[in-house]
């Protein structure tokens, strides 16, 4: 689909094959909205038709005005929002249709998610913020010991490592976006999934973090999706995804 797999790049860290990692096919997602004058329950369509298809290592901005659907489509793609229609497949696998537990449990392996309100814990450290799933999930001894390194490697790898101690509050707000970013990507998912990550910050900040999110995208072979309300972020994109009022205006690779 586009340049980046081709043999030019750099040689992935893992043995994920080549191909499509994330793919929606005509979602819709309709939510309850009143009654009509003669009592029949009303609905308000928030997304129609939408499709999109992302690769290892490719990252697709997601724009659009506010109330166009740009958080509901990424809630689509983790599996969060259920469609009323269309499908939702991650590494080949449809998300659509499972039972809720067996959606979490995909959710929980395949993808990462950087919500748009920060959701750091406040009186946990740094690196302890990586291993909260991996506490609650019961990982012990020697496991818990593998991903403290991964944790503490993934922090190197946004430039938080020297950071490790920290409490959330004594980071700024690029850092502590580089802290979520860290975490969603320390199970290493296939999809890596980003709601206006930028909007905090100011425009210094935010080409840096946006910079970080396409150097992780291309190393860890991530399919990322990045909503962003900056068409300026949206220029290095692979591709762009135009939501208007729900539908996707164009698709440009
Ligand atoms: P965006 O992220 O582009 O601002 P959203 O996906 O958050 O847009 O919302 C799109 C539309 O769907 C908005 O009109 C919003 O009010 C509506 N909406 C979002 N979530 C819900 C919900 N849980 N129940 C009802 N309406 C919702
Ligand atoms: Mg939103």
């Amino acid at each position: 689909m586009t340049s980046t797999r081709t043999a030019a790049a750099p040689a992935p860290a893992d043995s994920r094959p080549p191909g499509e990692v994330l793919r929606l096919d005509g979602v819709r997602v309709t939510y309850p909205d009143g009654r009509e004058a003669d009592g029949t329950p009303r609905t308000a369509t928030v997304l129609d038709a939408a499709s999109a298809d992302i690769g290892r290592g490719e990252l697709a901005a997601v724009l659009g005005p506010s109330g166009s659907g740009k958080s509901t489509l990424l809630s689509v793609a983790a599996g969060l929002v259920v469609p009323d229609a269309g499908t939702v497949r991650v590494d080949g696998r449809e998300l659509t249709g499972l039972p809720e537990a067996e959606r979490t449990r995909l959710r929980r392996e395949t993808i990462g998610i950087v919500f748009q309100q920060p959701n750091l814990l406040p009186s946990l450290r740094v690196a302890e913020q990586l291993l909260v799933t991996a506490h609650l999930a019961g990982v012990r001894g020697r496991a818990l010991r593998a991903q403290r390194e991964g944790a503490a490697e993934m922090l190197e790898r946004v430039g938080m490592g020297a950071y490790a101690r920290r409490l959330p509050h004594e980071l700024s707000g690029g850092q502590r976006q580089r802290v979520n970013i860290a975490r969603a990507l320390v199970a290493r998912p296939a999809v890596l999934l980003v709601d206006e990550p930028t909007s905090a910050l100011d425009r210094e900040r935010s080409r840096a973090v946006v910079d970080l999110l396409l150097a992780v995208t291309r190393e860890l072979r991530v399919a990322t999706v990045m909503v962003t309300h900056d068409t300026e972020f949206a220029e290095d994109a692979d591709q762009v995804i135009r939501l208007r009022d729900g539908r996707i205006q164009e698709a440009m690779e």
